[in-house]
Protein backbone atom coordinates (compact mmCIF):
# COMPACT_ATOMS: atom_id res chain seq x y z
CA UNK A 1 0.00 0.00 0.00
CA UNK A 2 1.41 3.42 -0.72
CA UNK A 3 0.17 6.69 0.15
CA UNK A 4 -0.29 8.90 -2.34
CA UNK A 5 -0.63 13.14 -2.67
CA UNK A 6 -3.48 14.49 -5.61
CA UNK A 7 -3.97 18.04 -5.57
CA UNK A 8 -6.33 19.15 -8.13
CA UNK A 9 -6.51 23.01 -9.16
CA UNK A 10 -8.93 25.98 -10.19
CA UNK A 11 -10.15 24.57 -13.44
CA UNK A 12 -10.33 20.86 -12.31
CA UNK A 13 -13.00 20.97 -9.41
CA UNK A 14 -14.88 24.23 -10.93
CA UNK A 15 -17.94 22.67 -10.86
CA UNK A 16 -19.78 19.77 -9.57
CA UNK A 17 -19.23 17.60 -13.05
CA UNK A 18 -15.62 18.14 -12.52
CA UNK A 19 -16.03 17.17 -8.88
CA UNK A 20 -17.58 14.15 -9.94
CA UNK A 21 -14.28 13.68 -12.42
CA UNK A 22 -11.65 14.39 -9.46
CA UNK A 23 -13.69 12.04 -7.33
CA UNK A 24 -13.76 9.20 -9.53
CA UNK A 25 -9.89 9.78 -9.71
CA UNK A 26 -9.05 9.55 -6.45
CA UNK A 27 -11.57 7.15 -5.50
CA UNK A 28 -9.99 4.75 -8.25
CA UNK A 29 -6.71 5.45 -6.66
CA UNK A 30 -8.28 4.82 -3.00
CA UNK A 31 -9.92 1.62 -4.20
CA UNK A 32 -6.18 0.50 -5.28
CA UNK A 33 -5.40 -0.06 -1.81
CA UNK A 34 -3.98 3.36 -1.59
CA UNK A 35 -3.90 5.65 1.11
CA UNK A 36 -4.92 9.46 -0.64
CA UNK A 37 -4.56 12.87 0.76
CA UNK A 38 -6.12 15.05 -1.53
CA UNK A 39 -5.27 19.08 -2.20
CA UNK A 40 -7.62 21.49 -3.93
CA UNK A 41 -7.62 24.66 -4.62
CA UNK A 42 -10.65 27.35 -4.78
CA UNK A 43 -13.26 26.37 -7.80
CA UNK A 44 -12.29 28.13 -10.92
CA UNK A 45 -11.83 31.98 -10.62
CA UNK A 46 -13.40 31.82 -6.83
CA UNK A 47 -9.93 33.22 -5.69
CA UNK A 48 -10.09 36.22 -7.94
CA UNK A 49 -13.79 36.65 -7.46
CA UNK A 50 -12.93 36.98 -3.61
CA UNK A 51 -10.37 39.83 -4.54
CA UNK A 52 -12.88 41.67 -6.49
CA UNK A 53 -15.48 41.64 -3.65
CA UNK A 54 -12.84 43.17 -1.38
CA UNK A 55 -12.60 45.93 -4.07
CA UNK A 56 -15.85 46.69 -3.40
CA UNK A 57 -15.86 46.85 0.65
CA UNK A 58 -12.65 48.67 0.96
CA UNK A 59 -9.84 48.34 -1.88
CA UNK A 60 -7.02 48.71 1.10
CA UNK A 61 -8.14 45.74 3.07
CA UNK A 62 -5.40 44.68 5.89
CA UNK A 63 -3.93 40.94 4.71
CA UNK A 64 -5.32 39.67 7.95
CA UNK A 65 -9.13 40.30 7.14
CA UNK A 66 -7.65 39.30 2.77
CA UNK A 67 -6.89 36.12 4.07
CA UNK A 68 -9.40 35.29 6.23
CA UNK A 69 -11.87 35.82 3.40
CA UNK A 70 -9.37 34.38 0.90
CA UNK A 71 -8.91 31.01 2.83
CA UNK A 72 -12.63 30.52 2.45
CA UNK A 73 -12.48 29.66 -1.03
CA UNK A 74 -10.51 26.40 -0.19
CA UNK A 75 -13.00 25.62 2.11
CA UNK A 76 -15.76 25.40 -0.24
CA UNK A 77 -14.65 23.17 -2.68
CA UNK A 78 -12.73 20.68 -0.28
CA UNK A 79 -16.17 20.30 1.50
CA UNK A 80 -17.85 19.82 -2.05
CA UNK A 81 -15.29 17.68 -3.27
CA UNK A 82 -15.65 15.60 -0.06
CA UNK A 83 -19.58 15.30 -0.43
CA UNK A 84 -18.75 14.18 -3.61
CA UNK A 85 -17.26 11.66 -2.67
CA UNK A 86 -19.42 10.59 0.14
CA UNK A 87 -21.95 10.19 -2.27
CA UNK A 88 -20.45 7.92 -3.86
CA UNK A 89 -20.31 5.62 -0.83
CA UNK A 90 -16.58 5.86 -0.27
CA UNK A 91 -14.76 6.94 3.83
CA UNK A 92 -13.88 10.61 3.71
CA UNK A 93 -13.03 13.79 5.74
CA UNK A 94 -12.21 17.40 4.66
CA UNK A 95 -9.41 19.25 6.69
CA UNK A 96 -8.86 22.83 6.98
CA UNK A 97 -5.42 23.69 7.04
CA UNK A 98 -4.94 24.13 10.76
CA UNK A 99 -6.50 20.64 11.37
CA UNK A 100 -4.39 19.65 8.83
CA UNK A 101 -1.61 20.72 10.81
CA UNK A 102 -0.29 23.65 8.50
CA UNK A 103 1.76 25.93 10.84
CA UNK A 104 2.95 29.12 9.08
CA UNK A 105 4.96 32.49 9.09
CA UNK A 106 2.70 35.39 10.26
CA UNK A 107 3.03 37.35 6.46
CA UNK A 108 -0.43 37.41 5.79
CA UNK A 109 -1.19 36.67 2.21
CA UNK A 110 2.27 35.02 1.72
CA UNK A 111 3.24 33.59 4.39
CA UNK A 112 5.55 30.22 4.22
CA UNK A 113 5.05 26.82 6.10
CA UNK A 114 7.26 26.16 9.18
CA UNK A 115 6.40 23.19 9.56
CA UNK A 116 3.00 20.51 9.20
CA UNK A 117 1.78 18.08 11.80
CA UNK A 118 0.25 15.10 9.90
CA UNK A 119 -1.11 13.88 13.04
CA UNK A 120 -4.65 14.30 12.19
CA UNK A 121 -4.08 13.14 9.15
CA UNK A 122 -2.32 10.02 10.11
CA UNK A 123 -5.32 9.00 12.48
CA UNK A 124 -7.97 9.58 9.40
CA UNK A 125 -6.00 7.56 6.81
CA UNK A 126 -5.86 4.66 10.05
CA UNK A 127 -9.30 4.61 9.51
CA UNK A 128 -9.27 4.27 6.04
CA UNK A 129 -10.68 7.42 5.20
CA UNK A 130 -9.85 9.09 2.05
CA UNK A 131 -8.78 12.65 3.45
CA UNK A 132 -9.10 16.11 1.70
CA UNK A 133 -7.31 18.95 2.54
CA UNK A 134 -7.98 22.78 1.75
CA UNK A 135 -4.63 24.06 -0.22
CA UNK A 136 -2.81 27.73 -0.36
CA UNK A 137 -4.01 27.95 3.68
CA UNK A 138 -2.57 27.77 7.36
CA UNK A 139 -2.28 28.93 10.77
CA UNK A 140 0.18 31.62 12.38
CA UNK A 141 1.24 31.91 16.00
CA UNK A 142 -1.84 34.09 16.85
CA UNK A 143 -4.17 31.67 15.83
CA UNK A 144 -5.17 33.44 12.76
CA UNK A 145 -5.79 32.08 9.50
CA UNK A 146 -2.74 32.73 6.97
CA UNK A 147 -2.51 32.14 2.81
CA UNK A 148 0.93 30.85 0.93
CA UNK A 149 0.83 33.79 -1.63
CA UNK A 150 -1.41 33.06 -5.48
CA UNK A 151 -0.60 29.53 -6.54
CA UNK A 152 0.13 28.39 -3.20
CA UNK A 153 -2.12 25.14 -3.59
CA UNK A 154 0.82 23.14 -5.18
CA UNK A 155 3.24 24.04 -1.95
CA UNK A 156 0.53 22.60 0.37
CA UNK A 157 0.70 19.36 -1.67
CA UNK A 158 4.25 19.39 -1.68
CA UNK A 159 4.69 19.70 2.32
CA UNK A 160 2.01 16.79 2.84
CA UNK A 161 3.84 14.69 0.40
CA UNK A 162 7.36 15.98 2.55
CA UNK A 163 6.09 15.41 5.97
CA UNK A 164 4.31 12.30 5.76
CA UNK A 165 7.09 10.56 3.55
CA UNK A 166 4.89 9.62 0.61
CA UNK A 167 5.02 7.51 -2.69
CA UNK A 168 3.81 10.23 -4.72
CA UNK A 169 2.62 13.57 -5.25
CA UNK A 170 0.58 14.04 -8.05
CA UNK A 171 -0.11 17.75 -8.94
CA UNK A 172 -3.36 17.30 -11.76
CA UNK A 173 -3.66 21.15 -13.56
CA UNK A 174 -5.67 22.00 -16.88
CA UNK A 175 -3.05 21.09 -19.30
CA UNK A 176 -1.69 17.24 -19.00
CA UNK A 177 2.30 18.36 -18.27
CA UNK A 178 5.07 20.68 -18.16
CA UNK A 179 5.68 22.06 -21.51
CA UNK A 180 8.40 23.71 -23.44
CA UNK A 181 6.31 27.25 -23.07
CA UNK A 182 2.74 28.21 -22.29
CA UNK A 183 0.89 25.34 -24.64
CA UNK A 184 -2.38 27.65 -24.56
CA UNK A 185 0.09 30.49 -26.32
CA UNK A 186 2.71 28.96 -27.99
CA UNK A 187 0.94 25.84 -29.82
CA UNK A 188 4.37 24.58 -31.18
CA UNK A 189 5.36 23.74 -27.49
CA UNK A 190 6.41 20.16 -26.79
CA UNK A 191 5.29 18.69 -23.47
CA UNK A 192 8.42 17.34 -21.71
CA UNK A 193 8.40 13.81 -20.11
CA UNK A 194 11.01 15.06 -16.99
CA UNK A 195 12.26 17.85 -16.01
CA UNK A 196 15.16 18.69 -13.12
CA UNK A 197 14.05 20.66 -10.14
CA UNK A 198 16.67 23.30 -10.91
CA UNK A 199 14.99 23.85 -13.93
CA UNK A 200 11.41 23.55 -13.30
CA UNK A 201 12.16 25.87 -10.12
CA UNK A 202 14.35 28.59 -12.78
CA UNK A 203 10.61 28.12 -15.20
CA UNK A 204 8.34 28.41 -11.93
CA UNK A 205 10.01 31.90 -10.84
CA UNK A 206 10.19 33.26 -14.21
CA UNK A 207 6.39 33.18 -15.03
CA UNK A 208 5.66 29.46 -16.06
CA UNK A 209 2.65 29.22 -13.35
CA UNK A 210 2.05 25.61 -14.22
CA UNK A 211 3.77 25.29 -10.60
CA UNK A 212 4.36 27.36 -8.02
CA UNK A 213 7.71 28.00 -7.59
CA UNK A 214 8.42 26.88 -4.00
CA UNK A 215 6.65 23.93 -4.42
CA UNK A 216 9.73 22.94 -6.42
CA UNK A 217 11.90 24.35 -4.40
CA UNK A 218 10.43 22.41 -1.56
CA UNK A 219 9.96 19.23 -3.50
CA UNK A 220 13.95 19.29 -4.04
CA UNK A 221 14.34 20.34 -0.65
CA UNK A 222 12.95 16.70 0.48
CA UNK A 223 13.41 15.10 -2.71
CA UNK A 224 9.67 14.49 -3.75
CA UNK A 225 8.95 13.22 -7.35
CA UNK A 226 6.33 15.32 -8.69
CA UNK A 227 3.99 14.21 -11.55
CA UNK A 228 2.31 17.07 -13.43
CA UNK A 229 -0.75 16.08 -15.23
CA UNK A 230 -3.78 16.84 -16.60
CA UNK A 231 -7.39 15.84 -14.70
CA UNK A 232 -9.42 15.77 -17.41
CA UNK A 233 -6.97 12.92 -20.17
CA UNK A 234 -5.84 10.10 -18.24
CA UNK A 235 -2.13 10.48 -20.09
CA UNK A 236 1.45 9.89 -18.21
CA UNK A 237 2.11 13.57 -17.27
CA UNK A 238 5.78 15.00 -17.09
CA UNK A 239 7.90 14.38 -14.01
CA UNK A 240 10.24 16.76 -11.96
CA UNK A 241 12.92 15.46 -10.15
CA UNK A 242 16.28 15.61 -9.63
CA UNK A 243 18.46 15.71 -12.18
CA UNK A 244 18.59 12.41 -15.16
CA UNK A 245 22.55 11.39 -15.88
CA UNK A 246 21.69 11.14 -19.39
CA UNK A 247 22.03 13.70 -22.06
CA UNK A 248 20.82 17.33 -20.87
CA UNK A 249 18.52 19.81 -23.03
CA UNK A 250 19.90 22.52 -24.15
CA UNK A 251 17.02 24.49 -23.54
CA UNK A 252 13.77 23.65 -21.27
CA UNK A 253 11.55 25.98 -21.98
CA UNK A 254 10.46 29.35 -22.70
CA UNK A 255 8.43 31.63 -20.11
CA UNK A 256 7.52 35.11 -19.40
CA UNK A 257 6.50 37.38 -16.66
CA UNK A 258 4.42 40.20 -16.57
CA UNK A 259 4.07 40.82 -13.01
CA UNK A 260 7.02 43.67 -13.30
CA UNK A 261 8.15 46.96 -13.61
CA UNK A 262 11.61 48.67 -14.03
CA UNK A 263 12.42 51.63 -11.84
CA UNK A 264 15.73 53.86 -12.92
CA UNK A 265 17.17 56.10 -10.60
CA UNK A 266 19.08 58.91 -12.24
CA UNK A 267 21.98 60.63 -12.13
CA UNK A 268 23.66 59.41 -8.82
CA UNK A 269 26.85 60.22 -7.76
CA UNK A 270 29.15 58.08 -9.42
CA UNK A 271 31.21 56.93 -6.34
CA UNK A 272 31.32 54.19 -4.22
CA UNK A 273 28.89 52.76 -1.14
CA UNK A 274 25.37 54.30 -3.40
CA UNK A 275 25.05 51.05 -4.91
CA UNK A 276 24.60 49.59 -1.23
CA UNK A 277 22.68 52.39 0.06
CA UNK A 278 19.89 52.04 -2.52
CA UNK A 279 19.72 48.07 -2.28
CA UNK A 280 19.91 47.81 1.13
CA UNK A 281 17.40 50.90 1.62
CA UNK A 282 14.94 48.25 -0.33
CA UNK A 283 15.99 45.08 1.01
CA UNK A 284 15.49 46.53 5.06
CA UNK A 285 11.47 46.76 3.64
CA UNK A 286 11.67 43.54 2.11
CA UNK A 287 11.40 44.55 -1.63
CA UNK A 288 13.16 42.28 -4.05
CA UNK A 289 15.18 43.06 -6.53
CA UNK A 290 15.91 41.48 -9.80
CA UNK A 291 17.39 42.59 -12.86
CA UNK A 292 19.90 44.94 -12.10
CA UNK A 293 21.60 47.32 -14.72
CA UNK A 294 23.80 50.49 -13.70
CA UNK A 295 25.62 52.71 -16.41
CA UNK A 296 28.68 53.75 -16.78
CA UNK A 297 29.68 56.86 -15.18
CA UNK A 298 29.34 59.95 -17.05
CA UNK A 299 30.27 63.13 -15.81
CA UNK A 300 30.55 62.03 -12.21
CA UNK A 301 26.85 60.24 -12.33
CA UNK A 302 25.33 57.43 -13.45
CA UNK A 303 22.37 55.56 -13.28
CA UNK A 304 21.18 52.54 -11.80
CA UNK A 305 17.76 50.89 -13.25
CA UNK A 306 16.16 47.66 -11.42
CA UNK A 307 13.15 45.80 -11.82
CA UNK A 308 10.43 44.83 -9.32
CA UNK A 309 7.84 42.45 -8.48
CA UNK A 310 4.05 44.86 -10.06
CA UNK A 311 2.94 45.01 -6.86
CA UNK A 312 5.76 46.44 -4.79
CA UNK A 313 6.32 49.15 -7.48
CA UNK A 314 4.25 51.99 -5.38
CA UNK A 315 6.26 51.04 -2.37
CA UNK A 316 9.56 51.07 -4.06
CA UNK A 317 9.47 54.57 -5.49
CA UNK A 318 7.62 56.03 -2.15
CA UNK A 319 11.19 54.67 -0.33
CA UNK A 320 13.64 55.74 -3.19
CA UNK A 321 11.84 59.36 -3.42
CA UNK A 322 12.24 59.92 0.00
CA UNK A 323 15.75 59.02 -0.16
CA UNK A 324 16.63 60.79 -3.67
CA UNK A 325 18.27 63.83 -2.05
CA UNK A 326 19.99 62.69 0.12
CA UNK A 327 21.86 60.32 -2.15
CA UNK A 328 21.99 63.28 -4.45
CA UNK A 329 20.13 61.13 -7.11
CA UNK A 330 18.63 63.86 -9.70
CA UNK A 331 15.50 61.73 -10.71
CA UNK A 332 13.66 58.67 -10.24
CA UNK A 333 11.20 57.04 -13.37
CA UNK A 334 9.50 53.54 -13.77
CA UNK A 335 7.49 52.08 -15.87
CA UNK A 336 5.29 49.33 -15.47
CA UNK A 337 4.57 48.20 -19.36
CA UNK A 338 7.11 45.97 -19.29
CA UNK A 339 7.93 42.38 -19.29
CA UNK A 340 10.59 39.38 -19.07
CA UNK A 341 11.10 36.48 -21.08
CA UNK A 342 13.55 34.22 -20.16
CA UNK A 343 15.08 30.71 -21.24
CA UNK A 344 16.01 27.88 -18.79
CA UNK A 345 18.39 24.90 -19.32
CA UNK A 346 20.79 22.92 -18.09
CA UNK A 347 22.37 22.67 -20.80
CA UNK A 348 23.73 25.94 -21.68
CA UNK A 349 26.14 25.78 -18.94
CA UNK A 350 28.58 23.89 -21.65
CA UNK A 351 27.13 25.39 -25.07
CA UNK A 352 28.57 28.89 -25.97
CA UNK A 353 26.49 30.84 -28.37
CA UNK A 354 22.98 30.39 -26.65
CA UNK A 355 22.47 34.39 -26.03
CA UNK A 356 23.70 35.22 -29.21
CA UNK A 357 20.63 32.60 -30.78
CA UNK A 358 17.77 33.90 -28.16
CA UNK A 359 19.35 37.89 -29.53
CA UNK A 360 19.16 36.64 -32.91
CA UNK A 361 15.70 35.29 -32.65
CA UNK A 362 15.02 38.90 -31.02
CA UNK A 363 16.41 40.91 -33.48
CA UNK A 364 14.24 39.01 -36.14
CA UNK A 365 11.37 40.23 -34.81
CA UNK A 366 12.75 43.94 -34.40
CA UNK A 367 11.73 43.69 -31.10
CA UNK A 368 14.17 45.72 -28.77
CA UNK A 369 16.08 44.68 -25.37
CA UNK A 370 16.00 46.89 -22.46
CA UNK A 371 18.26 44.73 -19.79
CA UNK A 372 19.67 41.61 -20.19
CA UNK A 373 20.70 38.95 -17.01
CA UNK A 374 22.07 35.91 -17.33
CA UNK A 375 23.06 32.33 -14.80
CA UNK A 376 24.34 29.27 -15.35
CA UNK A 377 20.75 27.58 -16.30
CA UNK A 378 19.01 30.74 -17.56
CA UNK A 379 18.98 34.32 -19.73
CA UNK A 380 16.43 36.92 -19.37
CA UNK A 381 15.86 39.74 -20.87
CA UNK A 382 13.28 42.53 -19.71
CA UNK A 383 11.27 43.84 -23.13
CA UNK A 384 8.14 46.07 -24.19
CA UNK A 385 4.92 44.67 -22.87
CA UNK A 386 3.69 44.63 -26.47
CA UNK A 387 6.60 42.53 -27.73
CA UNK A 388 6.22 39.95 -24.91
CA UNK A 389 4.29 37.34 -26.74
CA UNK A 390 6.22 37.68 -30.13
CA UNK A 391 9.53 37.21 -28.97
CA UNK A 392 8.31 34.25 -27.23
CA UNK A 393 7.00 32.95 -30.04
CA UNK A 394 10.38 33.83 -31.76
CA UNK A 395 12.35 32.32 -29.67
CA UNK A 396 10.45 29.28 -29.59
CA UNK A 397 10.75 29.18 -32.71
CA UNK A 398 14.36 29.71 -33.05
CA UNK A 399 15.42 26.88 -30.35
CA UNK A 400 12.60 24.12 -30.61
CA UNK A 401 10.51 24.66 -33.94
CA UNK A 402 13.50 24.53 -36.46
CA UNK A 403 14.51 21.06 -37.68
P1 LIG B 1 -4.15 25.15 -11.50
O1 LIG B 1 -5.37 25.96 -11.27
O2 LIG B 1 -4.43 23.73 -11.82
O3 LIG B 1 -3.14 25.31 -10.40
P2 LIG B 1 -2.65 27.02 -13.13
O4 LIG B 1 -3.49 27.94 -13.95
O5 LIG B 1 -2.06 27.56 -11.88
O6 LIG B 1 -3.50 25.71 -12.84
O7 LIG B 1 -1.45 26.41 -14.01
C1 LIG B 1 -1.74 25.77 -15.23
C2 LIG B 1 -1.51 26.72 -16.39
O8 LIG B 1 -0.13 27.05 -16.48
C3 LIG B 1 -1.83 26.14 -17.75
O9 LIG B 1 -3.20 26.28 -18.06
C4 LIG B 1 -0.91 26.90 -18.69
O10 LIG B 1 -1.61 27.89 -19.41
C5 LIG B 1 0.08 27.60 -17.77
N1 LIG B 1 1.48 27.40 -18.15
C6 LIG B 1 2.41 28.39 -18.25
N2 LIG B 1 3.58 27.91 -18.64
C7 LIG B 1 3.45 26.58 -18.80
C8 LIG B 1 4.34 25.52 -19.20
N3 LIG B 1 5.61 25.75 -19.49
N4 LIG B 1 3.84 24.26 -19.24
C9 LIG B 1 2.55 24.01 -18.94
N5 LIG B 1 1.67 24.97 -18.56
C10 LIG B 1 2.09 26.25 -18.49
N1 LIG C 1 -6.79 29.51 -4.95
C1 LIG C 1 -5.47 30.06 -4.85
C2 LIG C 1 -5.16 30.96 -6.04
O1 LIG C 1 -6.00 31.13 -6.90
C3 LIG C 1 -4.42 29.01 -4.66
C4 LIG C 1 -4.18 28.08 -5.84
O2 LIG C 1 -4.98 28.02 -6.76
O3 LIG C 1 -3.17 27.38 -5.80
O4 LIG C 1 -4.11 31.53 -6.10
MG1 LIG D 1 -1.76 26.82 -9.93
Amino acid sequence: MSLIVQKFGGTSVRDAERLRNVAEIVTDTYQQGNDVVVVVSAQGDTTDDLIAKAEEVNPRASKREMDMLLSSGEQISAALLAMTIEGMGFPVVSLLGWQAGFDTTTDYSNARIKKVNPARIRQELDKRRIVVVTGFQGVNRFGDMTTLGRGGSDTSAVAIAASMHADLCQIFTDVDGVYTADPRKIPGAIKLETISYDEMLELATLGAQVLHNRSVEMAKKYNIELEVLSSLTRRRGTIVKEESKVEKMLISGVAKDDNIARISIIGVPDKPGLAFKIFSKLASKRINVDIILQSIGRNGTKDISFTVEKSKLEDAIALLQENAEKWGASNIVSDDNVTKVSIVGAGMESHPGVAAEMFEALFSRSVNIQMISTSEIKISVLLNKADGERAVEAIHEKFFETA
